[in-house]
């Protein structure tokens, strides 16, 4: 299949906090990527801006190193020397009035104006101001906040109402990066493009539904951050419930921003309060060399969750019934993540007891390796009767649709490539994360309130046992990741 990357608009990119872990890591090198891709174009420029002193020289030997260690393993020199030439940076600190004037003189008109604040979320408000008092932003600037927006419901309206003076909602793109993954689109083509899968995606066929985020590193050098935080905040309240609304929806009418971000705000709306004991929290232990929970955020009296097992239901008529299972965790047994659409038994098996219980599964798989599966059910080949095995058949395709398939955009710099585009199809709208944020809070409170303590659980594991009993009660099992 011939390559179908088509050029977005020459932008100016600002990225406030370019020196920073998320720009160097992931920001920077998907947009070298795009750059060789030849999306982003010979004409754009980038950018860099954080409070240290540095000039377009020190801050294109920084990207250049970012690139070395977090970029194409097989990078072109030559594509990272003309790259590099895009690159310019600027002094500027968020809270203070130096530097703005020489950003201001380095940004084009005529160029899509895009402003990235990969900074805390505590400087969005001041940068938010300060781009409009220097007259630096356009009604058509756009810019990008990272998470986390907002600890709750009242901190997340207070930032909305912030942003909000000094930009439309059209002109806000709250990223969350799940949402850029391939297979997340492939799961809206799948749900909606195949007449298969649609009449069935309802409480009378899906037994339900899991959705698993594991991760095998611990809080790392982010404990300070992490234990005001907890799985529910940095997790749940946005990766996994973006995953559930996309599963959970009903068809938008079409394909677009504010059609899809309707139908996911309906979702979140419809979510039940989830009750006390349909929560399982964690707490990781040592293992080897590596501290436990308490130890890694030096809090040892910490009551902050590493992992959260839950099961909430929606109150529409496509799902009354069926439960869905979230379940996220540091230090786990693999670095998982997927979506398993639980199909029901079939009413009456004709083979038999002696055949088992067997249940088709949609698999959607984030990480490691993207991809949707789907077991269905075959007998077992070759001689001794009518024996039934579950077999996963491979909806990902990568064959059929060639080497283009292996060389799908990371998530950041497909995001940022949207941005530039206008297409807020894959960002959060500000009513939808205050509605997560309203689901959530009752949760956290009620912890708060009974001063809850979470269980620990063994570092490797799939969290603490009462998560598999959550499970086992209801006569179901999490599937065995590895
Ligand atoms: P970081 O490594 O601490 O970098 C912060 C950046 O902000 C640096 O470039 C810093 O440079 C700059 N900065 C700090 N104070 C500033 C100020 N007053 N004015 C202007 N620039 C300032 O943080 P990060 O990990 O990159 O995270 C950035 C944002 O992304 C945060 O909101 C975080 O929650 C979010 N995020 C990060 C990740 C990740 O994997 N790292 C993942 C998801 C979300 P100077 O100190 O020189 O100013």
């Amino acid at each position: 299949m011939a390559s179908r990357v088509i050029p977005v608009d020459p932008f100016d990119l600002v990225i406030f906090g370019g020196t920073g872990d998320l720009a160097r890591r992931k920001i920077l090198p998907g947009l070298f990527r795009r750059f060789c891709q030849g999306q982003m174009t010979p004409e754009s420029q980038i950018i860099g801006a954080a409070r240290a002193e540095m000039d377009d020289a020190g801050f294109r030997q920084l990207v250049a190193d970012a690139i070395t260690e977090f970029g194409p393993k097989d990078a072109n020199p030559k594509d990272i020397a003309a790259f590099l030439t895009r690159l310019g940076y600027v002094a500027i600190d968020a809270k203070g009035d130096g530097g703005w004037a020489d950003l201001k003189s380095r940004m084009r008109d005529g160029y899509v104006r895009a402003f990235y604040f990969s900074v805390a979320p505590a400087l969005f408000g001041d940068l938010a101001q300060r781009l409009h008092t220097n007259d630096i932003a356009q009604t058509d600037s756009r810019i990008v906040v990272e998470k986390p927006f907002g600890k709750d419901l009242q901190t997340a309206r207070a930032l909305n109402a912030t942003l909000s003076e000094h930009f439309r909602e059209d002109q806000i793109y709250r990223i969350d990066h799940y949402l850029g993954k391939e297979t997340v689109q492939n799961l809206m083509a799948v749900r909606f493009g195949n007449m298969l899968f649609e009449p069935l995606w309802n409480a009378q066929y899906i037994d339900h539904i899991q959705i698993t985020v594991a991760e095998t590193v611990g809080v790392g050098g982010r404990g300070g951050y992490y234990d005001t935080s907890g799985a529910m905040r940095d997790m749940v309240q946005n990766h996994l419930m973006q995953l559930l609304c996309l599963i959970a929806m009903e068809p938008p009418a079409k394909f677009d921003p504010d059609a899809v971000r309707d139908e996911k705000l309906k979702v979140i709306r419809a979510l039940d309060p989830v009750l006390p004991h349909h929560i399982v929290r964690g707490q990781y232990e040592a293992i080897g060399e590596q501290p436990d929970y308490r130890s890694a955020v030096e809090n040892p009296r910490s009551r902050t969750e590493s992992f959260i097992a839950l099961k909430t239901h929606i109150s529409n008529w496509r799902w009354a019934g069926t439960p869905f299972y979230l379940r996220t965790g540091k230090r786990m047994r693999s670095r998982t993540s997927e979506i398993a659409v639980v199909f029901k038994e079939t009413p009456h098996s004709i083979f038999g007891p002696e055949a088992g219980s067997h249940r088709n599964a949609l698999i959607i798989r984030l990480q490691p390796d993207e991809g949707i599966t789907m077991d269905v059910t075959i007998k077992e080949p070759g001689p001794g009767g009518m024996r039934l095995v579950d077999v996963p058949l491979d909806m990902t395709f990568a064959e059929a649709l060639g080497p283009d398939a292996q060389d799908v955009p990371d998530a950041y710099e497909r995001l940022i490539m949207d941005v530039i585009r206008g297409n807020q199809t894959l960002f959060m709208r500000g009513d939808e994360v205050e509605a997560a944020w309203a689901w959530t809070d009752p949760i956290i409170q009620g912890w708060e309130a009974r001063h809850d303590v979470p269980k620990t659980y063994e570092s490797g594991s799939m969290g603490p046992d009462d998560a598999l009993a959550l499970m086992h009660r209801d006569g179901r099992k999490w599937r065995d990741v590895r």
